[in-house]
């Protein structure tokens, strides 16, 4: 486990934390398969609105996005770049992604391209996985002992809070809204309301 001395460990998520990706999904997927997703449609948990009554076939269509130049060439919002330099002086970070395995080599030189080595390990969840190789991203999170979450999916904050984890909800997204925020979940509108976080917390 990637347990350095005295630092916390932040696990920071990939997709609308380090880039926008989702406008640009829905953009081609919309395009190829004639169909009407929104932003809303965002983590979605049915198959209908793409299009299909099976899920996997939903996963296969999406599968195609990674092989377009626009997801190749994606890249980072400019502003985590720096911040992600800031909050590498003081504190571990990790990476841990929904994405699936098969972008796990690509993933990781867009990573290091962008970031260096200012992570020290990436985890893979494969949230839409067609080899039944998705794992709970809690799960992860406790068994590497993180003590935040850097996420912009609502599910995802609320499940590493209810384990202890403080997590920043991130961005001012529709699909993370929320009248009310559980315990130990903090929504920041971007990474300079991280860095105020984290400003003066070891
Ligand atoms: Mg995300």
């Amino acid at each position: 486990m990637p347990k350095a001395a005295n630092k916390s460990i932040i696990a920071v998520d990939i997709d609308e934390v380090l880039m926008p990706h989702f406008q640009d999904l829905i953009e081609w997927y919309n395009q190829k398969y004639n169909t009407r997703l929104t932003l809303k449609n965002n983590h979605p948990t049915d198959p209908i609105p793409w299009g299909t009554t099976d899920y996997n076939e939903a996963i296969r269509r999406v599968q195609g996005f990674f092989e377009t130049s626009e997801f190749k060439h994606s890249q980072p919002f400019m502003e985590s770049i720096e911040a992600i330099k800031i909050l590498n002086a003081k504190h571990e970070l990790v990476i841990v992604t929904g994405r699936d395995n098969i972008i796990e080599e690509s993933t990781n030189s867009w990573i290091n391209k962008h970031y260096g080595k200012a992570f020290s390990k990436t985890y893979f969840t494969a949230r839409y996985s067609l080899e039944g190789r998705s794992k709970d991203k809690a799960d992860i999170l406790i068994d590497i002992k993180a003590e935040y979450l850097i996420d912009d999916a609502l599910h995802n904050c609320v499940a590493a809070a209810k384990n202890g984890l403080t997590a920043l909800l991130f961005g001012d997204y529709v699909w993370n809204r929320a009248k009310n925020l559980p315990q130990g979940v903090v929504r920041v509108k971007g990474w300079q309301e991280v860095l105020e976080y984290f400003n003066g917390r070891s």
